[in-house]
């Protein structure tokens, strides 16, 4: 059997920082568990850029829809700020989403107890959190026509439609339903089918696919106004929520932000299965580049260890190693190691990003 295969995309500023964590633990893997990755890599963004001309090089692309899973730190940084809005460094995190057609994008809230008190929400609120929003990625008013600032009259008018058809729901129903199998069975499907036709539509299509094909699974539905409220008000009653392009863009920014530091959260992008079965996929964390910190060792890099996490249990069906690696990432935590951005109480000294890195490591030596 050939090993899976894993193409690190590091990127730019605390990208690079933040991957080299990443690879100790592949390389622990390897070491300690006899799991070998075929680990490719190469560059994206600013690197890209700076090698090439381009964020993302054509070779590098092909490559992305060759290995069973992209992962990526960060692009970006003000070196680039003035490059034409072609060249970019976002472009090439824009062309591996689109072109690997990556249209149900995973975004987990969940909170580690140690950091419970870093929430906004009362301690007994969050604690245990742990969701996970599917958002769809490629359609929806985001890319609807017509859109535009066209004159009418005597003023300006802007538009932008949204659009969904029923193949493009099917595909991201599916998904959140088969996520739902691995984890609690229970989604809640959210739109505006009150005010919406592409809502009325989205509820109905949901619907129709859980009927058809997971019956199993407890399906709800909620307006997505509600379901704001709902999050804040009890987040553990959810465990997969599924919902268009729009509203999934606000609502796992509030999901997120339920469980604290930025430094945190993973991320997970799939598209349709290949022909191994394995769905295209691209992890990464959700953070940028954050260029006020690159270069100084003070980068969380639980973010990207957890979206490698994220990878074994999604692209690699390796959910007991994927418990393993987030178990680690809890005992860190509850033994008191934070990086600086997760700092609260006083006389806690931060580890350095390498520092957070090997405790990491340390912990699953432990957990064998
Ligand atoms: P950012 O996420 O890079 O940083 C926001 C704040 O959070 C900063 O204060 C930063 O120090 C802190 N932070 C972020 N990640 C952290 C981590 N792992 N550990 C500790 N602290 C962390 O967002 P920004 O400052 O708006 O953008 C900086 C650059 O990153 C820009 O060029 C932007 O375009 C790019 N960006 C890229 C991505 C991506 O690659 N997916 C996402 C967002 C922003």
């Amino acid at each position: 059997m050939t090993n899976p295969s894993l193409l690190i995309l590091a990127g730019d500023g605390i990208g690079q920082e933040v991957m080299a964590e990443v690879k100790k633990v592949i390389g622990w893997y390897g070491d300690k568990r006899d799991i070998a990755f075929d680990v490719s890599e190469d560059l994206v963004g600013g690197a890209a850029y700076d090698a090439h001309g381009t964020p993302l090089h054509d070779d590098t692309m092909a490559r992305a829809q060759e290995v069973d899973a992209v992962l990526l730190g960060a692009v970006g940084g003000p070196k680039y700020d003035d490059l034409d809005f072609s060249v970019k460094p976002e472009r090439g995190l824009l062309r591996l989403r689109k072109e690997m057609d990556l249209y149900a994008n995973l975004r987990p809230a969940q909170c580690f107890d140690a950091l419970a008190d870093f929430s906004s929400l009362k301690k007994d609120v969050v604690a245990g959190l742990d969701i996970m929003i599917v958002r769809e990625l490629t359609s929806g008013i985001y890319f609807g026509e017509p859109r535009g600032i066209i004159e009418e009259g005597n003023e300006r008018v802007g538009i932008n439609t949204q659009r969904y058809s029923e193949s493009e729901i099917e595909r991201v129903a599916r998904s959140a339903f088969e996520l739902a199998k691995r984890r609690g069975n229970k989604v809640c499907s959210m739109e505006k089918a009150n005010v919406m036709e592409s809502g009325i539509l989205w509820r109905e299509v949901v619907q129709r696919v859980h009927d058809a094909e997971y019956p199993d699974v407890e399906l709800g539905h909620m307006y997505a106004d509600a379901g704001a409220m709902q999050l804040c008000r009890w987040p553990k009653q959810f465990d997969v929520i599924v919902t268009d392009n729009l509203f999934g863009d606000l609502l796992s920014d509030a999901a997120a932000m339920l469980t604290g530091s930025l430094g945190m959260l993973p991320s997970a992008s799939l598209g349709a299965p290949m022909a191994n079965g394995r769905p295209k996929a691209l992890y990464e964390p959700v953070h940028g580049s954050a260029p006020d910190i690159a270069g100084q060792g003070k980068a969380n890099p639980i973010a990207c260890i957890l979206s490698f996490a994220m990878a074994l249990r999604y692209s690699f069906d390796m959910g007991e190693e994927a418990d393993r690696l987030e178990n680690a990432v809890e005992t860190v935590l509850a033994d008191g190691k934070r990086t600086a951005d997760l700092l609260g109480e006083e006389g806690v000294q931060p580890v350095s990003t390498a520092g957070m890195g090997d405790a990491i490591v340390e912990a699953l030596n432990a957990s064998l």
